[in-house]
Order: C-alpha cells, then sequence, then structure tokens
C-alpha cells in the first residue's frame, strides 16, 4: 500500500509502537532491545543538570534521548595525547594544546564578567578566558609562574586572540596520566566531550547480546567485528586513527564500517521488503501498438540521441511489463527527458488509459504544456494548474473523469483530491527533488497500480540514488543532444561589475539574450525581491525597456507575460530570482549572469548555467562574487569553473555538503544516516543493496535464523514498518 511506504521512509519521525513485554511478534519490537530503547536519563551520571542538555544533543519533539541515540552518537575522532603547538603557530578555530607559563591575573573589571589569565610560551602570549567561576578556583588551577597545559579552541575577539574555558588545564603529572587515545564526540553548550564520554561508558554496560544478523562470511572476509563489539571499540578507542592525509577523509576502521554497515542494510532492506510488496501488487500491462509513438516522433523536429532512445526503450518495456513501474529517469540539464516523458505517455495513451505530467512550478507546467501540444498528435492534452478558473477547472475535472483527456500536465493541482481520472496508467513526476515523496506517492495513488516515471535534473549521485529509491530502476541520459556548444564560465569579483555591464552591450547589440540572476537571500523571498527590483531599474538605466523582470512574488499571469516576452526577444535581459531555475527552456539565451554566485550550492549553479548553451550559439556563464570567499565557496567557483558535467559536480556536491541537503531531502521528511556516511561508505551501500535483494529473495518473510535476526536490525535502526508489510503480504 502506498501510505505504508511513506511510513517507512519517514520513520524517524515516528514514535515507536508501544509494546506489551515478551512479545516479538510482528509489529512489536523484540524485548531483547529494550534497554537500548529505555530513556537515556536513567543513565548513571544524567543528572537533572545533564539531562536536559543531553536531550538538546540527541533528543526530539516527539521523543526523549533514548540509550541507543547516545550509543550512536559516535564520537569524531580517536585524538593520541595531544601534542603541543606553540602560541605563535597555534590556528584559531580548532582544538589545540599548549603548554605555558602563567604570567598575570585579570580579576573581571567594574561591569565586566570575564576573569583573564595571561599566559605565554616562547613564542608569544594568549588570554585564558573565564566566566562565572570562582576566583579562588582559578587562582588554585592557575597560579602566577606555575606551568601547565591547555587545551581548548582559540578564538579572536576584538583582534586578540584568546582561549574561553579551556576544556583542560593539567600540570605535569595531569598530562603523564591521561590515557594515550580519547574519544572526542560532538557536544553541546554546557555539556563537554569528557562527560558524554562517562555517560557513553554507562550506556556500553547496557548492550545487550544481540543475535548476528550478518552474513557470517562477509563479515569475516572484512574482519568487521560483532555489532557489540564494533560499538565498543567505537567509544573506547585504544589506538589513535592514523593521522589524516590533506584532502581526504581519514580511512573508517573495520569497526565503524561494521556500523555503517548496519545501517545501511537496515535501510536497503526495508526499502526492499517495500519494493517486493508494491511488486507482488501486479501492475498492469500498459503496451501499445506504437502508432502514437510514431506520430510524436515524426513531430519531432529533432532525431532523439542514443541515451533517449534508450531509456524510451526501457521504460515502455517496463510499461509493457506486468509489474508495476517505478522507474528515475536521471539526466543532466538540457539532455531532453521532456521528449522521453512524452514517448512514455504516449504509451500509456495507446493502451487505452491516461497520462499525467506533474512539474513542480506554474512556469514549467505551462512551458511544458505549450511545447508538448504540437507533437501530441492525436493525443488530446490538457494543463490543469492551481491557477485555473473555477468553471474551467470543473470542466477540466468532469473531462479528464470521462476520459475526455488523454495526457494532463499540471502543478501539485494534480494530486488534489478533486482530481480523478477515469483510468490512470501514467504518472511523470518531473524534476523530482522539489517534491517529497508523499507527493509523489499521492499521484501514484490516483489509479490502479499506476506505472511512475520520476525525471530529476539535478543530477542524483549514485549513492544517493540507492539510498532513496533502493531497488528503483535507473534510466540514464547520459549524452546531450548534438550540435550543443560548451558554456564557458568565468568568475568575476563584484567590483567589476561595470566591465559586465559594459559586455553586455556588446553582447545585446549582437542580438544575444541574458538572464541575470539576482543574491539569493535565504532568509525571506521579499528580500531576494528587493535586490531583483533594485538591479532591474539599474540595468533598465543601461538598456530600456530590452531588460524584464520575474521574480517569485509577481501574480501568476505576469510571471507568464515576463517569460513570454524574453522567449519572444520582446525583452533580452531578464533579471530574475531563483524562479528560473528549474527547466526554463529558451534557446536563443546564450548568457547568464550570477550576482552573489558564492551563495549559492553547487547544484543549484549548475541548474542555472543550464539556461544557457541550449541553442547552437555559444554560450557563457558569469559568476560575480563578493570577496574574500570562504574555502566552501571557493571550491564550489573553481568546479563551476572547471566542469560541466552534472555528474561530477554532483558527487563534488555531495563531499563538500553531505547527503542531507543535496536533495533538499529536509523537507521531504527522510533522515540522513546516523552511523553512515554516503560520501565514504558508497561501496558499503552497494553492498547493502544486493544483499537486502538476495536476503528478501530467499527469505521473503524474514523467518529463518538470519531472517529473525534481522528483523531484530529493522528494530534497532527503526525500520520497522517494513516488518509490518510482510505481515500483511
Ligand atoms: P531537460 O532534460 O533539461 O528537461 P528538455 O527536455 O527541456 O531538457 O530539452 C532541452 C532542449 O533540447 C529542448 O529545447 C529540446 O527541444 C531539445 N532537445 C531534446 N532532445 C533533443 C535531441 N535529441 N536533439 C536536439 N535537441 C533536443
Ligand atoms: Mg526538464
Amino acid at each position: 500500500m502506498t501510505s505504508d511506504t511513506s511510513q517507512t521512509l519517514s520513520h524517524r519521525a515516528e514514535a515507536p509502537p508501544p509494546r506489551p513485554s515478551g512479545d516479538d511478534g510482528p509489529g512489536l519490537r523484540p524485548s531483547i532491545l529494550d534497554p537500548l530503547f529505555a530513556p537515556a536519563r536513567g543513565l548513571p551520571g544524567v543528572g537533572p543538570k545533564i539531562a536536559p542538555l543531553i536531550e538538546k544533543l540527541l533528543g526530539s519533539e516527539e521523543r526523549p534521548a533514548r540509550v541507543a541515540d547516545l550509543l550512536f552518537h559516535l564520537p569524531q575522532s580517536g585524538v593520541a595525547r595531544p601534542l603541543c603547538g606553540s602560541i605563535r603557530d597555534a590556528p584559531t578555530g580548532e582544538p589545540v594544546t599548549l603548554g605555558v607559563t602563567v604570567v598575570a591575573h585579570r580579576p573581571p573589571m567594574l561591569g565586566k564578567r570575564a576573569f583573564r589569565v595571561l599566559v605565554e610560551d616562547g613564542t608569544g602570549d594568549i588570554s585564558l578566558v573565564f566566566f562565572g567561576m570562582p576566583r579562588g578556583r582559578i587562582e588554585k588551577m592557575l597560579p602566577i609562574g606555575a606551568h601547565r597545559y591547555v587545551s581548548g579552541r582559540i578564538d579572536l575577539w576584538d583582534g586578540t586572540r584568546q582561549m574561553v574555558h579551556p576544556s583542560r588545564i593539567l600540570d605535569e603529572a595531569g598530562l603523564a596520566s591521561l590515557p594515550a587515545v580519547e574519544p572526542i564526540y560532538g557536544a553541546t553548550e554546557g555539556l563537554t566531550s569528557r562527560v558524554i564520554s562517562k555517560i557513553v561508558h554507562g550506556a556500553l554496560d547496557r548492550l545487550p547480546v544481540l543475535p548476528e544478523w550478518q552474513d557470517p562470511a562477509y563479515l569475516a572476509r572484512n574482519r568487521f567485528p560483532p555489532f557489540a563489539e564494533a560499538l565498543r571499540i567505537e567509544h573506547r578507542p585504544e589506538e589513535a586513527p592514523p593521522p589524516p592525509v590533506e584532502g581526504q577523509a581519514p580511512p573508517a576502521s573495520p569497526a565503524r564500517k561494521r556500523l555503517a554497515y548496519d545501517e545501511l542494510l537496515a535501510s536497503q532492506l526495508a526499502l526492499a521488503l517495500v519494493r517486493a510488496r508494491q511488486r507482488r501488487k501486479a501492475g498492469r500491462v500498459n503496451a501499445g501498438d506504437g502508432h502514437l509513438k510514431e506520430q510524436v516522433a515524426a513531430a519531432l523536429p529533432f532525431a532523439l540521441t542514443g541515451a533517449q532512445a534508450r531509456a524510451v526503450e526501457e521504460i515502455r518495456a517496463d510499461m509493457a511489463a506486468e509489474r508495476r513501474m517505478l522507474r528515475l529517469l536521471q539526466g543532466d540539464v538540457g539532455s531532453g527527458k521532456t521528449a522521453v516523458a512524452l514517448l512514455a505517455m504516449a504509451s500509456a495513451v495507446e493502451a487505452g488509459r491516461q497520462a499525467a505530467l506533474m512539474a513542480p512550478t506554474e512556469i514549467l507546467a505551462r512551458q511544458h504544456y505549450e511545447r508538448l501540444v504540437p507533437l501530441a498528435g492525436a493525443m488530446r492534452l490538457r494543463l490543469l494548474t492551481g491557477r485555473d478558473r473555477a468553471a474551467e477547472r470543473r470542466a477540466t475535472l468532469a473531462d479528464l473523469a470521462a476520459g475526455e483527456i488523454d495526457i494532463v500536465v499540471g502543478t501539485h493541482a494534480l494530486f488534489q483530491e478533486a482530481v480523478a481520472f477515469r483510468d490512470l496508467g501514467l504518472a511523470v513526476v518531473d524534476e523530482q527533488h522539489r517534491f517529497g515523496v508523499h507527493q509523489r506517492l499521492a499521484l501514484g495513488a490516483k489509479g490502479e497500480a499506476v506505472d511512475i516515471l520520476v525525471m530529476t535534473a539535478t543530477p542524483i549521485p549514485r549513492t544517493l540514488a540507492l539510498t532513496f529509491f533502493g531497488d528503483m530502476d535507473v534510466s540514464v541520459l547520459d549524452e546531450k543532444p548534438a550540435g550543443r556548444q560548451p558554456i564557458k564560465t568565468i568568475t568575476v569579483p563584484v567590483e567589476r561589475i561595470d566591465e559586465v555591464v559594459a559586455g553586455l552591450h556588446r553582447a545585446l547589440q549582437a542580438g544575444d539574450r541574458v538572464y541575470w540572476i539576482c543574491p539569493l537571500v535565504a532568509e525571506s523571498e521579499y528580500v531576494d525581491l528587493a535586490a531583483a527590483a533594485e538591479r532591474f531599474e539599474d540595468l533598465q538605466k543601461h538598456f530600456g525597456d530590452a531588460v524584464g523582470l520575474i521574480h517569485g512574488k509577481m501574480p501568476g499571469p505576469e510571471k507568464d507575460a515576463a517569460m513570454e516576452a524574453f522567449a519572444a526577444g520582446r525583452t533580452r535581459v531578464l533579471v530574475s530570482t531563483t524562479v528560473v531555475e528549474v527547466g526554463v527552456d529558451v534557446p536563443e539565451a546564450t548568457i547568464m549572469v550570477i550576482e552573489h554566485a558564492e551563495r549559492f550550492g553547487l547544484a543549484q549553479l549548475h541548474q542555472l548555467r543550464g539556461r544557457v548553451g541550449r541553442g547552437s550559439k555559444a554560450s557563457s556563464c558569469l559568476l560575480l562574487y563578493r570577496g574574500p570567499l570562504g574555502q566552501v565557496a571557493k571550491a564550489r567557483l573553481e568546479m563551476m569553473r572547471g566542469s560541466e558535467d552534472g555528474f561530477r559536480i554532483a558527487e563534488e556536491d555531495l563531499r563538500l555538503r553531505g547527503e542531507g541537503e543535496v536533495l533538499g531531502t529536509r523537507q521531504s521528511g527522510m533522515a540522513a544516516f546516523r552511523l553512515a556516511r554516503l560520501e565514504s561508505d558508497g561501496d558499503l551501500l552497494e553492498a547493502a543493496r544486493d544483499d537486502a535483494r538476495l536476503i528478501v529473495e530467499r527469505d521473503p518473510r524474514l523467518s529463518s535464523e538470519r531472517g529473525r535476526a534481522l528483523r531484530v536490525l529493522l528494530y534497532l535502526f527503526e525500520r520497522e514498518a517494513a516488518i509490518r508489510l510482510i505481515g500483511a503480504g
């Protein structure tokens, strides 16, 4: 059932099911896991002062922090007894340890709260700063003239370097008694890494002996320790990890890999169970005789690329099969996904059914509709958006229900309740990452075993596609239509904006068309709008009526008019907030200017750049930035200059940002992993996917001995919604 799927995918938001003890039937958590799901506040060392801090770090509104949450809060690193640096060379913002001599005490001045202790080594001096700590204690810890080892982070404050509340102050004897390696945890204000470490030790003592759910041969081959041992190793490191190599993540230990693999297997197994169930619900044959496909092919002004032809064949074969299609069409911007979608929809219509194409924005839905009408041959198309007048809308709904419409193109208005089809065969969802999983599923629920094709222009790295879609089938458009010119990308400091404007003068005289994207101000659409309006007026001074403006707050018809004017060449510079980002297609546009490019993410920059370079004329992209650039921003702009390959850019994006944000998955309610890191554990993910497939094939009800252990794994990582599906068959 589709709603079950969504539950599985958004499992983190669910409270664990209530459970009477001693029963491990489907839907009930095995009691062996009880100690791990007990509240963390029952652990030794978690008093009334610490408990709220632990909640802040690991709990959520829906549920308090549990013992398992602490155990899964792995230390970020195990640090060898810290080597001392010198004050002169110590970096700011990172943990350092310094051997220093105490020079002076500076008690709080009138009205101030900070007690400062001036310390020095042979290379320089800094202040240690304490707030609200009794003076006697500070003087005892740091007597004048004493030699001490202090650890902490040096920050710049008012131009001077200081260390606020050192995490540790030791004398020689104290240093000698430190353990060689100490785990460092992500902490929260008021809760230090060392306090967490102590509490975690208490949690480790509660760790039950769990059945092994992994294949013993696989464990042996990879030298993976058992689950409980892996947790112990990670929380009580005895060996320091090897020092990181510049620009590379440190290699993970077998223990950490094991834990990551457990989590990945749980997620892949849950997806595989959902899929198996979906497949069991027979799909329908959506095969036709190809006559509409022929009409479309004849109407297309170009020949399909090899990749397009291949994708069409894959999709049509899938639709013709009896199982239900769930396929991802992945293709970089401009690779021609729309034509593939139309040919797929033709197949459903040939089979006597209807098809729906859902776009994320009004502009795009309209553009798709207008593009498709002349290509559709005998197929009857209609547009349905939230902007339709009531009478119009009523007519559309009636025609859809009566089967008078073959293909409906629309926005999210399509999956509203009132929309009923006579017989929906295929739902195509464009620019998938803009929609949540729920919306996609809601559309699928509009008919009986609807085939689903999801199209995305944000190239999803394979690792991510696997994570979110499991063994969803994937077609890739890895070939651009012939005759495309490379896009020249340059970065320009904003101080040189006058030169850019002068360059536009020349370009406009030569007949070019220009997008000018205004700064993205994440906090407020209205601020975006103000910036765009200002730029619009400024450019109007130079180019008069040739300048148009479009932004997200415009009423729909005005948006259409602005887009129309630009597409028709009545305006030739289109100043825009990021509304043009997704999918807009004006082949004559050859110049893309992006202001404050340093504020955009890589994927977004790539999407924006993809708006040009769509025709046969050479195109360019100007990334205006305001310096100084941070490291990540610099890396992004370099990447944009160096590559046009969406897949490489997406992989790099993943590396720079981490998996959580790449797809905007936060909005769609899917949680990131706690133990696995997609940036580095991609190989494990593939293995987990294969493993999960095999398990479901051989033991679909998880009733073997390993199967029962795997149920424990699913509960442990809160993927148990999938277990209910097994029961429901
Ligand atoms: P996207 O994959 O970004 O959605 P579109 O479907 O909008 O790409 O196609 C981009 C442009 O390329 C459109 O103008 C389309 O007409 C054109 N196009 C698509 N396929 C081909 C092809 N095989 N040969 C030439 N042009 C093509
Ligand atoms: Mg598109």
